[in-house]
Parts: C-alpha cells; structure tokens; sequence
C-alpha cells in the first residue's frame, strides 16, 4: 500500500478501536518511515530544472546553468554534497518560516543573497536580541507565537518577502504566497519550471492528511486574551491557507517534513476534512468554554466559537460539604479542631490577603499545611510568602517536586521561575492523616504532566480535588504547551489516566481549583473516554508517527536544565531528555551544538525502551570571554533513524566573576 491509498483510509479509522488503529498505523508507517529515513536516495530529481535535497528539512533545489536557489537549508548538509550533486554556487534561499530545523545552517551558506518572510524577518535578524530578553516570556508563559524554535544567533538577510511578490530568478517565476496556520509569517513558493507549477508549501501540510506536528498551531481563538487557551487555534488559519493553496492549482507539494506530493487536490481536501474533526473532538470538552460560561476572564472580547459543536450538558451546582471552604483565586482549605488550616493550592495575592484576614479575626490559627495541585504561578505563586509568615510544610505530588523547586531548569507555560522548597514528595496512593482528616494523593496529569489529584474523606464524605484538570463538564487540555498527552499506554499519560483513576475511586464531589464542586458522574466519564479513544484515532490518523503523542508534545526531546547560570570559562553540564511515545524501543543520538569559542566534549547515544524517557549527558566547555551575557546551545538529534536537526536548545547565562558561586549544573 503506498502512503497516499493509506492516509486516504485516514477516516476510516475512526471506526476501529484504537488498539487496532494504532497497531494497523504502526505497521504501515515504519515501511513508509524506513523507506524515506534510508533507502531514498538524498536528492530527488522532480523536473528537469527543481529537485529536492533531504537534510533535516525537504530543501527545495532550483537550477539555472551554474546557479542554484534553494528554498529552506536544514542545517546546510548540503553544501558537502554540493561537488557531487554538480553545484557550482548557491546564489539565493528563500525561507519558508523562522524555525530553526529550516534554517539552522543558514550562516554557512556564505555568499548566498538570503531571503525571509517580512513578518518573521527579525527573528533572524535579531535572533540573538531575542534570547538575551526570553525570559519575559519563559517565565509566566502565557503566549506562544513566536514559538521559541528561533535561531540561536542572528543572522543577515537580504530581503523581505510579502505575499503577492512575484520574483523572477534566472527567468523562472516564483510567486510568493501567505500561507499561515503553523506560523504566522509562514510563506509558500510556487516555482514555474518546465511547464508545472510546484509549490514549497513549508510545513503547512506533511503528507495527504497530515502535519508534521499539532503543537504549533496553539493560538487564541478569535476575542481571547491570549494564546495559552487556545489549543489548534491556528487550524482557523490552517484551513484557509489550505483552500489558498488548492486554488492556484499546483501540479506538485513540497512540503518540509515528508514526500512530495502529486495529487495536492486529494492531499489538502482530506488534510482540511481531518482538522476539521480534530478541532471538533477538541472543542466538544475543551476548559475554556467552560471558563467562559463561568465569566473566567480568558477574553477581550466575545466571539461565537469557532467551530459549532456542542458541549456536554452542566451538571447542577451542588454544596460543598461544611468542612470545606471556597476562598479567593483557585484556593479552597480546610480547618482543623486546633484552628490551623490546610490550604489547597495558593496563587494569588488576593489569597495572602485572604489567609491574614482570617488570622486576624482570629477565625483560623494559622496555616499548618499548603498542597499544590499542579505548579501553574496561578496555584502557587504566593506559597513562599505563606510559608514564611505562617512556618506552613508544602506537599507536593513527587511528580512535581522538581519542577517547583527547580522551575528555571523547564520551559513551560505560566512558570514561576522562584524555587518553592518541598518538605513532603507524596507518593502514589500514599495516604496521610492531617487532624482529623484523611487524605490520599495521586498522580493526575490531565492539564499538564506536572499535576496532581487529592482524595480528601472526612465526616463520610470523599472529595476529590482535580485542580485543573476538569470543568463543569469538560477536561483541561487547552494549552499543548503544558503535555497532556493521549492515550493511556506506559506510566505517563494524560486525561485517560485521571478518568479511569475516578472511575475507580467514585468520589462523591470533584472540587476543580477554578470552578468549584460538581457531583461525580459516572455516565459523562465514560462519554467523556470515549471522545478521547476517538481523538486518539483522528489524531493518529493526522500525525506521521506511530504514535500520536510526538505531534502533541513539543517537549519529548528537551534539555535539561532549560537554563543554567555558570562563569565563562566553566564547564557546562546538562541532559538531553528523550520521551518515548511509541510502543517499541527506540534509538536515539544527541549532538550538542555550541556557538564559536565553545569546546563540546561530548555526544552520545542511547535506546530508550517504550513509553520511557531516556537521558544523555552531554558537556561542553564555555569561552572565558563570551560576546554576550547569554549564549545557547543547541540539541541536534537523531531518533529512530529521523533526523530531527535542532529540536531543542538550553540557555546559558553568565555570572560576573565577583559574585558567589554558581549553583550546581545538572
Ligand atoms: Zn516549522
Ligand atoms: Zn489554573
């Protein structure tokens, strides 16, 4: 079976079991997969005059008597076939999008006039301006376009291009054409040579059906304050683009990641009918509808939703249980018979202002206990203050333990880049009595992978705090940034997990941080399983991997710590940490990239068994004069035979040489 008759099965899918799915995906995929990672040959012929160039990107290659125009570079492997492939100059490259797997190479292309999408062009240009000032947006992340997948040092460009510049290079036409949705200067180039239009369409499309990946389309929906809500938001430009594209009527796609295709018409109507119905599964139990229902401030202005699909009845409001108090922000607590308070979650001001003011009157004693559902600034940001006044013991889910008191070694949504000390790590199941209540703690990550859930039993009734990975009735997937994952193969997985861990518990209440109670319910978990076995399969169906979650988890390759301090001249430690999502083991090789003046000491390479994260040391030697107070390095890797480029990158921040010691680097 060739791709295009196996993707065009896509839908039917839907109707077998994801079990069946997946196996049927898997084993189709890796002919597919190996075929394209060894066998094919680098460079592919398409006309007599345009071929593409397989580096970690598809690089478009026009030739004109001795000169050649690319379009994208990869990280420029291209230039050590350069002899062989008869390549005598490259004389322009035209960029489709700012993401580092398309132009990691780009300083080396010496020579070559370099031209860029208008609205990203200072990305490349101000690239290094760009990591010297991240941390407004690393910490307390609520936005993601740009995504941070920039180049790690500027680079000068010789051009801007807007959609409807036509350029005419050695006498071939190449018309330039606005085609956002998986960034939002995204261009595609449409090259007239020998009698076809063929178009470098970027990573708007990865084969028929599919997308290289999901997680880059996180943008607000129309009327959102911000990105951080709005998962597939950019499937709204996606689909346009794609009808864009259908309607100049190209004879071929070149897309970035995967093959060429030669039935684009087929290739884009099904690719439009599966984010249709992605984005249609999504938005049936996405948290967000439930926020706006509930008057939760996520937008400006108020917009219909984008996709008409209806919501899973409200559930009737019921009563707490007397001993278990709604306060301000996301923060609820209980009391004991001595007066102290347990607090649940703990981020807002509003919150420190709340706890003072029941001291003072003398109603609670002080707080004993503070436990953190997940480590959103929003459930947490004001744990430091509490403790310090009130002498309060953090409990914590051990899942969470490193990224409370180590937030700056990870890049992810709505951090609190201040370290909060754990005094107690909570294992699964583990059961703990607080005066007079009992309490027992899981492992919950349906919003992110850092969360947790608390089964609370006191005077016959039994509580489960969700934080938030639930609304009245929906689930807390709405920001990809945050991995929820899919499915509910190995030890982490996303919501699945959660329900079914309800399922076996039946509590009577679910308390969510942000919308209070609601009374458990059987019958919409088990509907709400069964949309997710759905996405599962469309999702499948839609992401070239044999297992979906690599399109959805921008982090499974990730370095570790995110950022570190050191003095120039030190030894730089650090991790090259690798999800594996699939169901077989898996090989793996990190290169770690530094800028000039650098001395790498190491690589490696590693199997990291199914559904397990595997780590490889890595260490590299910094300049003792470093140009800037910030440098980055990069994580060029091989997984499964995939070259991947610079997936993931680790900042590097300088000390001055008077101040104390550096904290430890690994
Ligand atoms: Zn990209
Ligand atoms: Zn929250």
């Amino acid at each position: 079976m060739n791709r295009r008759d196996f993707v065009a099965q896509g839908s039917a899918f839907i109707g077998l079991s994801r079990n069946d799915a997946k196996s049927f995906v898997r084993d189709t995929l890796s002919n597919i997969t190996s075929s394209y990672t060894t066998t094919k040959p680098r460079f592919e012929s398409i006309t007599e005059h345009v071929g593409v160039y397989r580096d970690v990107v598809n690089v478009g290659v026009v030739r004109s008597g001795s000169k050649t125009l690319l379009i994208d570079s990869g990280d420029s492997s291209i230039l050590q076939d350069a002899k062989h492939l008869h390549i005598e100059s490259i004389d322009r490259v035209l960029y489709t999008h700012y993401h580092r797997d398309q132009c990691s190479g780009a300083s080396r292309l010496k020579g070559a006039h370099i031209d860029v999408p208008a609205t990203e062009a200072k990305l490349f240009t101000n690239a290094t301006e760009f990591w010297l000032e991240a941390d407004v947006i690393l910490d307390h992340r609520y936005d993601f376009r740009p995504e941070i997948m920039v180049l790690r040092e500027s680079v000068a460009i010789d051009r801007e291009l807007r959609d409807g510049d036509i350029l005419h290079w050695e006498g071939i036409p190449i018309r330039v054409m606005a085609t956002p949705g998986h960034t939002d200067g995204s261009l595609s180039y449409f090259v007239e040579a020998d009698g076809k239009s063929i178009a470098f369409t970027g990573d708007l499309i990865y084969g028929p059906g599919q997308i290289w990946e999901f997680y880059s389309l996180q943008k607000r929906f129309p009327g959102m304050d911000g990105d951080y809500w709005g998962i597939g938001g950019a499937v709204l430009d996606l689909l346009d683009s794609i009808k864009v594209v259908g309607a100049h009527n190209p004879a071929m796609l070149v897309p970035s990641h995967g093959e060429v295709m030669r039935n684009p018409e087929n290739a884009l109507t099904l690719l439009h009918s599966q984010l249709e119905q992605v984005m249609q599964n999504y938005l049936t139990l996405s948290a967000w509808r439930v926020s706006k229902r509930n008057g939760v401030q996520i937008f400006k202005e108020d917009a219909p939703p984008p996709f008409d699909v209806p919501m899973f009845e409200q559930l009737a409001p019921v009563d707490l249980p007397k001993w278990l108090h709604r306060t301000v922000g996301t923060s609820s607590y209980i009391v004991a018979e001595d007066n102290s308070m347990f607090l649940f979650d703990c981020g807002f001001n509003s919150i420190v202002e709340a706890v003072n003011e029941l001291v003072g009157s003398g109603e609670i004693s002080g707080v004993d206990a503070i436990w953190a559902s997940h480590y959103h600034d929003d459930h947490i940001s004001s744990i430091n203050t509490v403790r310090r006044r009130y002498g309060s013991k953090v409990y914590v889910q051990r899942e969470m333990q490193d990224i409370l008191e180590n937030p700056t070694a990870y890049c992810m949504p709505c951090l609190f880049p201040e370290s909060i000390h754990v005094d107690h790590a909570l294992a699964e199941g583990e059961q703990f009595h607080w005066k007079g209540y009992e309490m027992t703690a899981y492992y919950f990550p349906g919003q992110t992978l850092y969360h947790a859930g608390l089964l609370i039993e006191h005077d016959g009734t039994r509580v489960f705090m969700t934080g938030d990975a639930f609304g009245n009735w929906a689930i807390g997937d709405v920001c990809s940034y945050n991995r929820n994952f899919i499915g509910e193969d190995g030890e982490t997985h996303g919501s699945e997990r959660c329900l079914r861990l309800l399922l076996k518990l039946k509590p009577d209440l679910l308390y969510a941080a942000h919308w209070g109670p609601i009374r458990f319910s059987q019958k919409y978990i088990e509907k709400t399983l069964d949309i997710l076995r759905k996405r599962e399969a469309m999702l499948t169906a839609l992401l070239p991997w044999d297992d979906a979650n690599f399109g959805l988890d921008p982090y499974w390759i990730r370095a570790y710590p995110y950022r570190q301090s050191i003095f120039p001249g030190q030894k730089v430690l650090l991790e090259a940490r690798i999800y594996n999502h699939s169901d077989a083991a898996c090989g793996a090789s990190v290169e770690l990239c530094a800028p000039q003046g650098w001395q790498v000491e190491s690589s490696g390479s590693i199997t990291i068994p199914a559904h397990a994260e595997g780590a490889i040391r890595l260490a590299a030697i910094a300049p003792t004069n470093p140009p800037t107070r910030r440098q980055v390095l990069g994580l060029t890797a091989h997984f499964c035979k995939r070259r991947l480029g610079e997936i993931a990158e680790a900042i590097v921040d300088y000390r001055q040489p008077d101040t104390a010691s550096p904290p430890s680097t690994a």
